[in-house]
């Protein structure tokens, strides 16, 4: 039989291993079940965030190395963990889940605001014209770009613009497989086109 202790917050017997180790109790295993005690402890440092912050960061700074490779260790160790936890923390801080989300962001689109915009601007009008759209990033295109040489690919002039090699006016998809570099007088004079030849 698996032996039990009851958590002095939520009341419940639950198997030893549900707690965590103390060394302020007779059985050297904390009061609160990890459950408890990790609502606790969120909700203690959410109180005093202000002054607990630096402290950690500092912390985390002095030893960054250490932290990194305990944090590889247990990804290596077991990935389900480390992604509960981080579900746990999500499910927990709602509202900085959603800031970190909104500057993580933030700091990709300032990147490159305008190849941003563009892309995008591209991919609403392959939306609003009702062709299919497979999502790319910008990195991949500056690959498929790369792959040309960074020039057009009909004339091998160095190229100033993304054609769709099936228009979307012809229902081309929008897709990396679609896209190649091309220059402007290229560009111009295929318009539309489709088939090519
Ligand atoms: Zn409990
Ligand atoms: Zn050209």
């Amino acid at each position: 039989m698996t032996q039990c202790k009851t958590c002095s917050r939520c009341q419940e017997p639950k198997p030893i291993d549900q707690f965590g180790p103390s060394k302020q109790t007779a059985d050297g295993l904390f009061r609160y079940c990890r459950p408890c005690k990790r609502a606790s402890d969120n909700r203690s440092y959410a109180k005093h965030r202000d002054r607990r912050k630096p402290v950690r960061h500092e912390h985390y700074l002095a030893n960054r190395s250490a932290y990194i490779a305990r944090a590889t260790a247990a990804y290596h160790a077991d990935r389900n963990v480390v992604k509960r936890r981080a579900r746990e923390w999500a499910e927990d801080n709602p509202e900085r889940r959603r800031q970190i989300r909104l500057e993580s962001q933030a700091r990709r689109y300032a990147i490159d605001p305008e190849r941003k915009r563009e892309v995008w601007r591209r991919r609403h009008a392959a939306i609003k014209r009702g062709c299919s759209v497979y999502p790319f990033t910008s990195a991949q295109l500056e690959a498929k770009v790369a792959y040309w040489g960074a020039r057009c690919w009909m004339c091998s002039a160095p190229y100033d613009a993304i054609d769709h090699v099936k228009p979307l006016a012809k229902q081309g998809p929008h897709m990396l497989a679609n896209l190649r570099p091309v220059c402007t007088p290229c560009n111009t004079r295929k318009r539309d086109r489709w088939p090519l030849l």
